[in-house]
């Protein structure tokens, strides 16, 4: 390929958090880096772009706490050793990102309380990453843009390179050691529809329609160990009117804790106030999922209005809750029975957003554990909401050396992994919000570090 640098020492293949952390800590342990993006500058950034924050332990939240709140939301399947070690290395985090231009800024009021547990990047994901591109720039860091790497060449438990495609143009690349950073499968339909069947064509995808799960397929062919759960995504509850993939981070609906979910049936269908919201947010995609036509129904009235972060489209209203079933097609004798008979179960008691208030249901199946008060002051809201899929758990085995493994725990020589594509060792099923910019600067530091010493001790061919 024309101008591309035949014989890097580290190629790091995806230009989102983990990848360009990769970069530049593979270039201050001193070796030429190359990374190859598959999408323009002016898209760059992956799913990256539209994070807010990143959650590390500290004084304040001690890793302990930390590990307790990843396990239970995540449950069993993840491997809890490195999930420790991960959350260990997250103290550091703050001050390394701070040292390479990272500002921060006050976390924002809302339904997410995360002060105490997650750092808010000044500007958002985009500022995030336009510090760090700044930063490799300046480390002397090569990145190209619109190459989609497509191929790993091993020959003789050697890495030798890597097939990239330009516009249609293939070359061979070859590098010492290989950073795989190309985010997770989301936004591969076929392969959502292997796992979710027909659902999945109902999924909207919040981030980048780049991240198809190719270079995953590729380190699973060459024996790489599978880790997390196939199906395990962290999911949310996005607006129905949200574009099918980049929507990012405005068409979250916020609305759910403070009022009933209702499937298309106009049924409830789980408990709404399970926990605090930053804990259970992200159980609602795939809750949503599994609802007929997967499609459900926030409702909530006057009293909740304007007291979550609003979403880019504006609730349905009505007066009446007939009005609300008319403009959501739902039967609306079914929704007002389900509203009143939610409205019985409530109990008395003092309602507190900032914790659990257990104001709750009383006798109501499913029950509504806390922030349960009766909708019964008009205007009504509603918003239609579909799951919103952030990223696929599935990735590949790596140890604390962010080295990719293979089923036996062997390492498969000169190929590292961070971010989205080896979040599976840590998240199975339910997710920690800013646990994902987590994984990705831990691990993009350990590989990029590994990566440089890896080639740089590796024998001539
Ligand atoms: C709307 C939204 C909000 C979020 N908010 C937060 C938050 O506040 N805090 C948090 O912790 N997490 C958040 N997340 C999750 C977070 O974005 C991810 O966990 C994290 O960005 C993953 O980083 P990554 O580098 O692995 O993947 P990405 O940032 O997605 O980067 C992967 C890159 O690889 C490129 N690529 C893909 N395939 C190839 C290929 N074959 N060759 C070359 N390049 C390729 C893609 O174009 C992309 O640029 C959010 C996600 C979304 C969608």
């Amino acid at each position: 390929m024309a101008g591309l640098l035949d014989g890097v020492e580290v190629l790091v293949a995806g230009g989102g958090n983990a990848g360009i952390c990769a970069a530049i800590a593979a270039a201050e342990a001193g070796a030429h880096v190359l990374l190859l993006e598959s999408l323009g500058p002016e898209v760059r950034g992956g799913n990256s772009k539209y994070t807010r924050n990143v959650r590390t332990a500290s004084h304040a939240y001690p890793a302990d706490e930390m590990l307790a709140d990843l396990l239970k939301v995540t449950g069993d399947g993840i491997n809890r050793d490195l999930a420790r070690f991960t959350i260990e290395q997250s103290r550091d985090l703050p001050e390394w990102m701070a040292r390479h231009g990272v500002r921060w800024q006050a976390p924002l009021r809302g339904t997410l309380q995360l002060g105490r547990t997650n750092h808010f990047f000044l500007g958002g994901g985009k500022a995030l990453l336009n510090t760090y591109y700044r930063r490799a720039a300046a480390l002397g860091i090569r990145v190209e843009y619109d190459v989609r790497v497509t191929e790993i060449v091993m020959e003789r438990e050697r890495l030798r390179g890597v097939w990239v495609d330009r516009r249609g143009t293939r070359s061979f690349v070859k590098t010492g050691a290989l950073v795989a950073a190309s985010g997770g499968y989301e936004s591969n339909r076929e392969w959502l529809r292997r796992e979710w069947g027909e659902a999945a064509d109902q999924f909207v995808i919040r981030g980048t329609a780049a991240n198809d799960g190719l270079l995953l397929s590729r380190l699973f062919d060459l024996g790489a160990r599978r880790m997390g759960n196939p199906r395990g995504f962290h999911a949310i509850a996005v607006d129905a009117r949200s574009p099918r993939y980049d929507g990012g981070i405005a068409t979250r609906v916020d609305s759910v804790s403070l009022g009933i979910v209702v499937n298309a049936e106009g049924k409830r269908f789980y408990d709404e106030g399970e926990d605090i919201w930053p804990k259970r947010y992200a159980t609602w995609g795939k809750l949503i999922a599994e609802q007929p036509g997967q499609i459900a129904f926030s409702i909530f009235d006057s009293q909740a209005y304007g007291k979550f972060v609003p979403a880019c489209y504006p609730p349905h209203r009505s007066e009446t809750i007939e009005g609300i079933a008319r403009e959501l097609r739902l039967d609306h004798a079914v929704l007002r029975a389900t509203v009143d008979e939610y409205n019985q179960h409530v109990m008395p008691g003092t309602f507190d957003r900032t914790r659990l208030d257990e104001l709750a249901t009383w006798g109501l199946t499913p029950p509504k554990s806390n922030w349960a008060r009766p909708i019964d002051k008009p205007p009504y809201y509603a918003y239609a909401v579909r799951p919103g899929i952030t990223f696929t758990f599935l990735g590949v085995g790596v140890d604390e050396g962010a080295r990719v493994v293979d089923a036996n725990g062997s390492a498969l020589p000169g190929i590292f992994a961070a971010g989205e594509i080896m979040a599976g060792n840590v998240l199975s099923n339910g997710y920690l919000a800013g646990f994902g910019m987590t994984i990705g600067t831990v691990f993009g530091r350990i590989a990029g570090e590994g990566a440089a010493h890896y080639a740089r001790q590796r024998s001539p061919d």
